[in-house]
């Protein structure tokens, strides 16, 4: 990146992802969206071309360079997303006890059977198990299934039409994260140099394992929990993984819509305690696809979200194919904004009591919240490589921003969808004076810090080597 002049900082902490989509696919757009407060652009590789991921991968990076802030992208796997086939008259009407058959044969389907090309799933499928098509809408229970059928009854629903999605929340089926189509999308995206690669539909530890052979160290690796499997595996998913996402669009046809607001906070609490970035997503300003202004249930969702602790807060089709995507960016930055704002908020974030790991970086920066607050320091600085201490400052949640000084735009871009991150991409630095100088200096260009004001710095010294964080420093920012 080139040094011209940053773009103001933002005060927000929670961050926002805009997925990118036909309606935000213009220059000017991403810009106006990013101005708006968006931190992370999601390339949604269920729909679109590579080409058209190309061109916007090109223009966030324009804007990264015009602002001189870095930025996250987030590609997004389709993985293993279920669908029937097609009828002769692209739908039928279904009646309530009826029977239904699915069946392997590509042949155009009727009031009684269609294609569903997954033999994974017949060999999977037990008697009494239930299928819903079309998110949840059409609710049918196995009565008797073989290797290329399964004879359904229909228990709630009344239409189904091509190509519409099927979930099967009962079962494990075995079946990999990574599709084919998925393998030469994800080639695609490390291409592109995307910073996180999101795994849909994840169920056990062992496809991120999968993901993970592929991927290296090239980019991070992010599970969309949508699966009660994947909810089942938590731990040792979130173990094995960069970061989490509360998928609520498929999870909340998966499970029952009463477990949902449950799960996230589970998730939200269990992400928080391993260090891990979780972001909540769906449905969150989903009247904004078509109107200016959310309902008053979906300003509370997204304020919910914030006060729980997230990450980062997400927009799908609000921002790809709504009419007012700069708009819905702009109300969610002013939610979590307002949310912020008010007293109850630290307390609220504070309520969780994480336990520290008998390392360095936890004792360093847990110490450095509290020299910060009491001091009423206005920044805590973290160099980093890896992104590792900077991850575990996050993690405490302090209340006010985390500068990140960091000699790789990779890790600077990955940890910009982290909480309170303010991430910066700098020379290397060899020792902690200097260190300590560059920080004071960033926080007073970047507008975090004013003259006589004081910042906390930590640092692994002597520098250049990974995982040994044992200094702090108080230091007041001079001219
Ligand atoms: P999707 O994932 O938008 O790719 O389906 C998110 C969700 O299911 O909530
Ligand atoms: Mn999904």
């Amino acid at each position: 990146m080139t040094t011209t002049s940053p773009s103001p900082r933002r005060e927000r902490q929670t961050k926002i992802v805009a997925t990118l989509g036909p309606s935000s696919s213009d220059p000017k757009i991403i810009r106006a969206l990013f101005d708006a407060g968006a931190d992370v652009f999601r390339l949604n590789f269920s729909h679109g071309t590579h080409d058209d991921h190309r061109k916007r991968v090109d223009i966030i990076r324009a804007i990264e360079r015009e602002t001189n802030r870095p930025i996250t992208i987030l590609a997004d796997m389709q993985g293993p997303k279920l669908r029937v086939g097609t009828f002769a008259d692209k739908a039928i009407d279904l009646k309530i006890g009826q029977s239904f058959r699915f069946d392997l044969d590509p042949a155009p389907g009727s009031t009684s059977r269609v294609q569903l090309p997954h033999p994974e799933i017949f060999a999977a499928l037990k008697n009494g198990s239930e299928l819903l098509c079309d998110d949840g809408k059409v609710r049918m229970r196995v009565d008797s299934c073989g290797k290329d059928f399964a004879e359904m009854t229909v228990l709630a629903g009344q239409k189904l039409s091509d190509r519409k999605g099927v979930n099967v929340p009962d079962v494990v089926l075995p079946l990999s994260s990574l599709t084919p189509k998925d393998r030469i999308d994800l080639s695609v995206a490390l291409d592109l140099g995307a910073d996180w690669i999101a795994l849909s539909f994840v169920q056990r530890p062992e496809d991120i394992v999968e993901a993970r052979a592929i991927i290296g160290k090239r980019t991070a690796i992010l599970a969309k929990l949508e699966k009660p499997a994947a909810v089942a595996n938590l731990s040792a998913i979130l173990d094995l993984s960069d970061g989490v996402m509360v998928a609520r669009g498929d999870l909340g046809v998966e499970m029952r819509p009463e477990d949902v607001p449950l799960i996230q906070r589970q998730i939200l609490r269990e992400a928080r305690r391993a260090g891990k970035p979780v972001i909540v997503a769906t449905q969150m300003l989903e009247s904004m696809i078509s109107a200016p202004t959310p309902t008053r249930a979906e300003a509370s969702d997204v304020a919910a979200a914030v006060f729980g602790g997230a990450d980062a807060i997400m927009l799908s089709a609000e921002t790809a194919s709504g009419q007012y995507p700069i708009e819905t960016v702009e109300m969610m930055n002013r939610i979590a904004s307002r949310v912020q704002e008010d007293a109850s908020y630290t307390g609220s974030l504070a309520a969780m009591n994480l336990p520290l790991q008998h390392t360095g970086a936890d004792a360093i920066t847990a110490a450095a919240k509290q020299v910060a607050e009491t001091m009423d320091a206005v920044a805590i600085a973290t160099y980093t490589t890896s992104g590792s201490t900077t991850l575990r400052a996050s993690r405490e949640r302090p209340q006010i921003p985390i500068i990140c000084l960091t000699s790789k735009i990779e890790t600077a871009r990955r940890l910009t969808l982290s909480f309170g991150v303010h991430a910066v991409y700098t020379k290397d630095v060899t020792d902690f004076g200097e260190m300590v100088d560059k920080a004071a200096h960033i926080a007073l260009r970047d507008g975090i810090a004013q003259v006589g004001q004081m910042i906390v710095v930590t640092a692994g010294v002597p520098f250049g080597m990974s995982g040994n964080t044992n200094t702090l420093r108080l230091t007041v920012v001079e001219k």
